[in-house]
């Protein structure tokens, strides 16, 4: 392995779902679902199996799930993207970012992350040859995360290429604020700096708080690539279905890359996605609803278990200090946890480059079936 790969062997994902798996645990870790998305979508794409769409899509993607994609993007935030040349369907939202940086970061380039951050975005500066700078998110006295804007402003200089943002964001279900939004806009612009943006959770966003993407923003669609995917939105995780937003140099240049690492993707996936865009829109409101519930629901149950949880605005994830049960590093904790009392969680220190703040947080999903939110509850009260 390269030197700037070594520092990245094994993703903390399948780390922790490896040991959920071989020991019975009940799995609050890696975020996917436990049922399946629409079904009208899942119908579509066994129809397009059945009727012989099984060949390569064209390079940018099937143009029907492109004219969706920018469709929905008008109707939902009044953006305007071209399915012609500025709409680019990647394998989930992964590769989209990865290509991004690959495309747009020179070696040497600085890439600034908000810490804790997804843990694949590092690894993508890295195979870039850029340089990662991040600003962490503070635990303020609400029980929210919030951005330090003067750190902010003190990372973001003329040496940054790029920002990358994920809102709603995890690991720590924070939405950020308008007041945020406009102060990242204001360093991106000021610098020169390209936004590049995972709304992988734009739909999931609770308590009546809005999605505001970041090239809505004033002087920001010219120089921000949106990412998100179908994932999350439709409850299709495995599928890989994503792709990028952005002007039609920036999402060119996403091209060129993409097209060497895989070329086109899930042929028979992206007229189901199409359809779901297209139709399916209450569906994922009714999933929205239902995940604010079982964020309510795990919320209590950690409160009861003897936690001290924090607010999650949005995403699939809820974090909870834990020590008040008398723990202090929340690894040691996740990686004793399985066998200890069969339960597997996510240590938010992972996702940072300064582990300290963070070292006492965990990470649960609540993207999870009611019973087994009650289950994985039940047995974190054996902790006490
Ligand atoms: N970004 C974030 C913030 C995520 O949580 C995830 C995965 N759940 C992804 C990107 C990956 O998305 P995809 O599966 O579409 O590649
Ligand atoms: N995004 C998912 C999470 O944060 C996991 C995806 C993965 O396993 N790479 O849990």
């Amino acid at each position: 392995l390269t030197t700037r790969l070594r520092p990245f062997t094994a993703t903390i994902f399948a780390e922790i779902t490896e040991l959920a798996r071989k020991t019975g645990a009940v799995n609050l870790g890696q975020g996917f679902p436990d049922t399946d998305g629409p079904e009208s979508m899942l119908r579509v794409a066994q129809e397009a199996i059945a009727n012989g769409v099984n060949q390569y899509s064209p390079g940018m993607g099937e143009p029907e799930l492109r004219a969706a994609i920018s469709e929905h993007r008008a109707a939902r935030y009044g953006i305007e993207h071209r399915p012609e040349d500025e709409v680019l369907v990647t394998c989930g939202a992964t590769e989209a970012l990865t290509a991004a940086l690959i495309a747009l970061v020179e070696p040497g380039d600085e890439v600034v992350l908000i810490e804790p951050y997804y843990d694949s975005y590092p690894v993508a500066i890295a195979m870039a040859g850029g340089v990662r700078r991040t600003v962490a998110l503070r635990q303020g006295e609400d029980h929210r995360f919030e951005l330090d804007l003067d750190a902010l402003r003190a990372t973001v200089g003329p040496q940054t290429r790029a920002l990358v943002l994920n809102s709603p964001h995890n690991p720590t279900g924070t939405v950020f604020t308008d007041a945020e939004l406009a102060a990242i806009a204001e360093v991106c612009r000021e610098n020169d700096v390209i936004a590049i943006t995972d709304e992988v959770y734009e739909h999931l966003l609770y308590d009546g708080l809005e999605h505001h993407p970041l090239a809505t923003l004033p002087g920001m669609a010219e120089r921000t690539l949106s990412i998100s995917s179908a994932g999350k939105t439709f409850n299709a995780t495995g599928w890989k279905i994503g792709w990028v937003c952005g002007p039609a140099e920036l999402v060119g240049a996403v091209r060129a890359a993409k097209q060497f690492m895989t070329f086109v993707g899930g042929a028979p996936f992206q007229p189901a996605v199409a359809h779901a865009l297209r139709n399916e829109l209450d569906w994922a409101e009714q999933l929205r609803q239902n995940m604010q519930r079982k964020r309510d629901r795990l919320a209590e149950g950690l409160t009861d278990a003897g936690f001290d949880v924090l607010h999650s605005e949005g995403t699939y994830f809820i974090c909870a200090d834990v020590r008040p049960l008398g723990f202090d590093d929340g690894e040691q904790l996740c990686r004793s946890l399985p066998e200890r009392i069969g339960l597997a969680a996510i240590p938010v220190q992972v996702f940072c480059d300064n582990p300290e703040p963070a070292k006492h947080l965990v990470r649960f999903a609540y993207c999870k079936k009611d019973e087994v939110l009650d289950e994985a509850v039940r047995r974190l009260h054996k902790l006490r």
